[in-house]
């Protein structure tokens, strides 16, 4: 078994982060797999060196270890994704040669016009620049992004908490960016391809990407990996019904240990709102591997009330 926790370093980590991550790491240490830690930063402008090193001293102060990664090295490395561009650009030529990537012009504003919104900020893409003739693309005066051609077909996997889904692709996320106009590569891709090349069979994450599990098991077959198998796990929200977001500074990891917050109970307090535990108390990295049980977590979202943190900072 390999699992993997795969944190974007974008700001401090805060305690979703921290229940996503504790949640694979049982997942994980409870079946004696191995952990991979890995640092999705192939947004650059977001992205910051600074934070990758805060969140390895977070999750080192957590308890939450890691086999591969940063600073243990591993046989499926880099495991830093701006390290790793050449492997997506190679995917970026396979897709290539089986004919399914194309160049898109459109310009923002066209995108948000046309569709409805999906999911939030994501909009299906109309196919608009699918099959322009080539003499039309040598007129476009405006760097392309890059998407794949998705097929009608549905895809079908069955996520370890929220149960089996058939998911029709043109539906779910249509022609999706690979390569953005800036010559990012997208996250899509970039996930497909890691947990391919690493070797990942267990993928345990928020419940946000459940919606684009479907064209990431896609991109991976076509690109000739095994997919891994999916759990989504409830995000959690604030008393307003917001999820917690890395602007809202308060709840980071930092913060509750520099109000004296001890880590196990962190993880106690997260456990017990999940519903891995149901006995309120102060659990030890031991014995939360040994009683959390996946079979009680809740599905839905959790939300953190302020009693809720100052049970803990008093705790
Ligand atoms: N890098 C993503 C994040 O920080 C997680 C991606 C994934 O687990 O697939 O939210
Ligand atoms: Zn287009």
């Amino acid at each position: 078994m390999r699992g993997r926790f795969a944190p974007s370093p974008t700001g401090y980590i805060h305690l979703g982060n921290v229940w996503t991550a504790f949640l694979a790491w049982l997942q994980v240490r409870q079946q004696k797999g191995t952990l991979i830690l890995r640092i999705e930063d192939i947004d650059e402008q977001r992205s910051k060196p600074e934070y990758t090193q805060a969140l390895l001293e977070d999750l080192a102060w957590l308890g939450l270890d890691w086999d591969e990664g940063p600073g243990k090295g591993g046989p499926y490395g880099p495991y830093i994704q701006q390290e790793r561009y050449s492997l997506y650009e190679k995917a970026l030529q396979e897709l290539q040669a089986k004919h399914l990537l194309y160049p898109c012009y459109c310009s923002r504003a066209r995108l948000q016009a046309i569709g409805a919104p999906h999911e939030g900020e994501h909009r299906l893409y109309d196919g608009h620049c699918y099959g322009m003739p080539e003499e039309q693309r040598r007129q476009m005066d405006r760097k392309p992004s890059w998407r794949v051609h998705v097929p009608h077909v549905s895809v079908s996997f069955t996520d370890g908490s929220y149960g089996p889904f058939s998911d029709y692709l043109p539906r779910v996320c249509g022609d999706f960016v690979v390569r953005r106009a800036d010559g990012l590569y997208a996250y899509q891709l970039a996930v497909a391809v890691d947990d391919g090349s690493m070797g990942i069979t267990h993928v345990l994450r928020g419940r946000d990407l459940l919606s684009s599990t479907a064209q990431q098991v896609w991109l991976m077959e076509v690109l000739g990996y095994t997919p891994p198998s999916y759990t989504h796990v409830p995000m959690l929200i604030d008393a307003s019904g917001n999820r917690l977001s890395k602007r809202q500074q308060g709840i980071t990891v930092r913060s509750l240990r520099d109000r004296g917050v001890q880590a196990d109970a962190i993880l106690s307090a997260l456990a017990l709102a999940g519903g891995l535990v149901s006995e309120r108390r102060l659990y030890h990295k031991g014995e939360l591997l040994r009683l959390c049980n996946f079979q009680t977590m809740t599905t839905h979202d959790i939300v953190l009330r302020d009693t809720w943190l100052d049970e803990l900072i008093h705790a």
